[in-house]
């Protein structure tokens, strides 16, 4: 008897993926042929300097660019839906619920006027058609999942630390439980302690919910902290996708490299990236071809001619 083991498949499924935005004096692609696939409890982090395309792939993920902006994709699917055949309504409900983002200055997203405790019943009141009371208790439940007590309900957002804040708008993404969290540079504007305290959190919470994450940051020691596959960006492209121990054991990707300099995982000090050579980098983006398979599960951008 034949046995059919069916290939575990990908909680996301981007195959490539290209982003245009049309300008008045010019078109920018941010995204070119970008293809990754994120398994279940995974997390992926995406990393490269400010401007690279991170934003841009995270949002077309979450169906968040609107037209003139054009999408193209071989494959957007989330288990196995297609996300850019969801339409407005489809669209709605599948935000937080299936996939929720934390944006890079989402602690500053919090409404002004509300408790966080009204803020976060209104999740469960809207989504989930739950009445206020039950609501309350959830959200009560949610906050002392990111170790904030109770009678923080109460309080307004700017009775709060912005570590404090960050930690609910981290709950409030987590309260539908989706099966993907996408955290886009979550705790850059905070100081290196609430960051790191910050980043022990998700941990936990990734480890007790098991949802996978897309992890977007520019800092590789946050980075390698939290991800299990890095796929490194350059220019609008991906030029290599590693274990994340492996990339940080030996990158081989010179642009993979220089980007690590640039971030010393414990101390010492910390070079510019702009500091890098501008031939290499004309080198890089050039043209970089299809990634190849470099090592089982291990894809590199070839760099012939690449001066470092
Ligand atoms: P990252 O998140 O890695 O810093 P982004 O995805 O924000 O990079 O940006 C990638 C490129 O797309 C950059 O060149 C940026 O200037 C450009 N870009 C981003 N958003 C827009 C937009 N709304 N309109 C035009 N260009 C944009
Ligand atoms: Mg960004």
């Amino acid at each position: 008897m034949e046995t059919v083991k069916a290939a575990a498949e990908p909680v996301l499924d981007v195959k490539n993926l290209r982003v245009t935005y049309h300008g008045d004096s010019r078109d920018v692609q941010a995204v070119r042929d970008v293809s990754f696939r994120i398994g279940a409890g995974e997390v992926f982090g995406l990393a490269g300097e400010s401007g690279c395309g991170k934003s841009t792939v995270a949002n077309a993920v979450m169906r968040l660019l609107k037209p003139p902006t054009e999408i193209q994709a071989e494959a957007l699917r989330f288990q196995g839906r297609d996300l850019l055949a969801l339409n407005g309504r489809e669209l709605r409900e599948f935000r937080w619920r299936e996939i929720a983002m934390v944006f890079q200055s989402a602690m500053n997203s919090l409404n002004p006027v509300m408790t966080i405790g009204d803020q976060i019943v209104d999740i469960f009141t809207t989504h989930e058609r739950m009445k206020k009371r039950a609501a309350l208790e959830r959200a009560a439940e949610l906050l002392s999942l990111v170790s904030l007590p109770a009678d923080r309900l109460k309080a307004y957002p700017h009775q709060l630390s912005g570590g404090m804040r960050q930690r609910v708008v981290i709950a409030m993404a987590v309260a539908l439980r989706p099966g993907l969290l996408i955290m886009d540079e979550p705790t850059t504007a905070l100081d290196v302690v609430v960051q790191q305290e910050i980043m022990a959190q998700i941990k936990d919470l990734q480890r007790e919910f098991g949802f996978s994450v897309l992890f977007i940051t520019h800092d590789m020691s946050l980075m390698v902290e939290l991800s299990d596959r890095i796929g490194v960006m350059y220019a609008g492209r991906l030029v290599e996708v590693a274990n994340a121990k492996e990339l940080f054991a030996g990158p081989l990707h010179p642009y993979s490299e220089a980007l690590m300099n640039a971030f010393p995982p414990l101390s010492g000090p910390r070079t510019e990236l702009t500091a890098l050579d501008d031939e290499a980098r004309a080198v890089w983006a050039a043209d970089i071809p299809d990634l190849r398979e470099a090592a089982p599960g291990r894809w590199v951008a070839a760099t012939e001619g690449a001066s470092r």
